[in-house]
């Protein structure tokens, strides 16, 4: 059985003039491996360390680093686990050697019986989650930016507005939704997923409706405005 430790919350606040701070989830599943999954960023090497060492673990001793994208606040601390088999997006190698494995068809990695890699593209090209069955607290998904934090349920500009691509996104937040009890989000604390999002009952997304508009002397314009659309199912 694993435990879900995570070493440091992700966290995301809006500043001033179009800035924005932002740190991404540490996440460490102890149990018959030890797995790290995303490494913050570049100056959080002391925190990930003492977060191990109260684990009474060391980078040698972690099996697996998984880096759910390749953005900075996930992948800044690669480097501490030379020894570890590393998974960032598509990719896993040990050393300088790559196992290949068809995420891109839709095939999870299993690590063992209790914890799957899963393909869970939308927020760049190739992001994977980790879904760990078996927890105390049930199924428990980490997953990078797929999610960036429970608000993201209800207002999907949140997540939307920083995809590649939001409808293969979408469908990766349902394939996790209908498993996951909770979610450890990129930038947010761990969260229970709510009753009426699971087993995809409800989903908010946004929705581009483009008209025509006339713009006077009889010429036309196309005209996009965004809908935020929900459905509800059995
Ligand atoms: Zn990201």
């Amino acid at each position: 059985m694993y435990d879900i430790l995570v070493i440091k919350e992700g966290y995301t606040k809006p500043m001033k003039r179009g800035l924005l701070e932002a740190g991404g989830s540490i996440t460490l599943l102890k149990g018959p491996k030890n797995i790290i999954v995303d490494t913050g960023s570049p100056w959080d090497k002391d925190l990930l360390l003492s977060g191990l060492q109260d684990h009474d673990l060391c980078p040698d001793k972690i099996d697996y680093v998984i880096c759910t994208h390749g953005h900075s606040d996930h992948v800044g601390n690669l480097n501490l686990f030379p020894s570890s088999c590393l998974v960032v997006s598509y990719d896993i190698c040990h050393r300088d050697r790559y196992t290949v494995h068809d995420f891109a068809q839709g095939i999870p990695f299993e690590i063992d019986d209790f914890v799957e890699i899963w393909p869970t593209p939308g927020h760049t090209g190739a992001d994977v989650s980790v879904v760990v069955r078996g927890t105390q607290l049930g199924t428990v998904a980490v997953t990078g930016d797929l999610f960036e934090h429970l608000d993201d349920l209800e207002d999907p500009e949140i997540w939307q507005s920083t995809s590649e691509r939001p409808e293969l996104q979408q469908q990766s937040r349902i394939d996790i939704l209908r498993v996951a009890d909770y979610i450890v989000p990129g930038h947010g604390p761990m969260f229970k997923v709510p009753l009426e999002f699971r087993k995809q009952m409800r989903m908010v997304m946004m929705h581009d409706e483009y008209y025509e508009e006339a713009s006077g002397e009889g010429i036309t314009s196309t005209v996009s405005q965004s809908q935020c659309i929900i459905v509800e199912t059995e």
